[in-house]
């Protein structure tokens, strides 16, 4: 299928940092029309929620559960953007209990991860709708369409224009490229979308623009950090030792029990009706490995719980978990770049109509949403100087 309109930019991904482009674009004066064309069933990307069709009205943050944003003070784009979705309530303080668990499980006030330094922020709804909301709250005019489910395969440019096909055949085509994911110009697409060529490597081939090679060169050395997340829809009689009335409840172990139990955090997410989700998050690639092979998924889960209650065998909050009702697994094969950060001065090619954003660029944030905002909001600055 054709897409008979011609977009003044097409966005591929639909993660927060294309949302805060196509938000502050519109706020700073851009009247044109936005494709926004997301792989996913939402917007959100890697901060988005879980809506389980199993387990009907149940909503977990199955990636980010908030952000956090170390920089502000000498930054005033970020802060006017922080403080802009706070005013219009978008967002609020996340005042949820981060608790870090030491050695011997007793808690321990000072916490050392770079997902919580700074001031920490939660959506007032969920994850997902934070993204959403982020473009609604400025796309007054409609000038954004969404395509879900639509995975960008190839890309051509000709005569100064995009051509961007997808898996399930739809083609757009669009005067201006933003690549919010760096997917299509890194390695693994090609087993991702089994394709023999990047691309973004394949429509401007090596030596046509210095900054398209300087960029594929340098993602050839970033690499990703690999994450599962367990997501247990716990039973209704399930509950707090003590009386937290809060929604959320981090629960981070530090490096000594990280090593221990493999898992990295443990967030707990009130439901409507008080029934109580837990995400636990690991990045042990002994544990995820042990989860790829182990042919019985449900002992695995069996001896997720194992591990569960002994983290919290004497934990004055957190009650042991005897059953629940169902477990279901997200992996993130690419949860946060790691490594090097794509140098700032690459984020547009204006030769090319093309540029990007998303948190493997090298901003104070780098894997982080602080990151990927702040990609979001110099973009468009760039864009305006165009
Ligand atoms: C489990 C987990 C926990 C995390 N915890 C934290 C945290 O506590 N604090 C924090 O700040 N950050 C955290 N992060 C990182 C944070 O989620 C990311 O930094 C941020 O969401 C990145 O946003 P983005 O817009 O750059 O990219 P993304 O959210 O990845 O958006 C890119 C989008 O592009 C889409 N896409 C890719 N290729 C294509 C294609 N070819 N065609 C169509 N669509 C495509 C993808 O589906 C995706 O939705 C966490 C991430 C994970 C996975």
């Amino acid at each position: 299928m054709i897409n008979d309109t011609f977009y003044d930019i097409a966005i591929i991904g639909g993660g927060i940092s294309s949302c805060v482009f196509a938000s502050t674009h519109i706020k700073n004066g851009f009247n044109g029309r936005i494709a926004i064309i997301e792989n996913g069933r939402n917007l959100g990307g890697r901060a988005s929620t879980r809506v389980s069709f199993s387990n009907s009205g149940w909503q977990l943050n199955h990636g980010s559960p908030n952000f956090n944003i170390s920089n502000i003070s000498n930054n005033r784009l970020l802060k006017t953007f922080i403080q802009e979705l706070l005013d219009s309530k978008i967002i609020q303080l996340d005042l949820s209990d981060i608790i870090e668990l030491d050695g011997e499980s007793i808690e321990n006030k000072k916490i050392n991860s770079y997902f919580y330094s700074g001031q920490n922020y939660i959506s007032n709804t969920s994850m997902s709708d934070l993204s959403q909301k982020i473009i609604s709250h400025n796309n007054l005019r409609n000038q954004v369409d969404y395509f879900f489910q639509t995975l960008i395969v190839k890309l051509d440019y000709e005569n100064n224009s995009w051509i961007l096909t997808s898996k399930n055949g739809c083609i757009f085509k669009t005067k201006f490229l933003i690549c919010s994911s760096n997917l299509i110009l890194h390695r693994r697409s090609l087993d991702i979308l089994k394709i023999n060529q990047i691309p973004l490597r394949k429509a401007i081939p090596t030596n046509h623009d210095k900054k398209v090679d300087l960029i594929l060169n340098l993602l050839d050395e970033q690499e990703y950090i690999q994450r599962l997340t367990f997501l247990i829809y716990t039973k209704s009689n399930y509950c707090y030792k003590d009386n937290y009335k809060k929604k959320f409840r981090h629960i981070l172990l530090n490096n000594l029990l990280e090593k221990k139990f493999k898992f990295e955090r443990i967030i707990f997410q009130k439901q409507i009706k008080d029934q109580l989700g837990i995400v636990l998050h690991t990045k042990n690639i002994e544990f995820i490995n042990e989860y790829f092979q182990c042919n019985n998924k449900e002992i695995f889960k069996n001896k997720l719980l194992e591990k569960f209650n002994q983290i919290f065998d004497k934990n004055q909050y957190i009650n042991k978990l005897i059953d629940y009702q169902d477990i279901s697994i997200m992996i993130w094969n690419a949860s946060q770049p790691s490594g090097l950060g794509i140098p700032e001065n690459l984020q547009v090619c204006e030769n090319l109509n093309l540029a990007f954003c998303g948190d493997w660029f090298a901003f104070k944030g780098f894997g982080r949403i602080e990151g990927a905002i702040l990609s979001g909001l110099k973009l468009s600055q760039k864009i305006n100087l165009l």
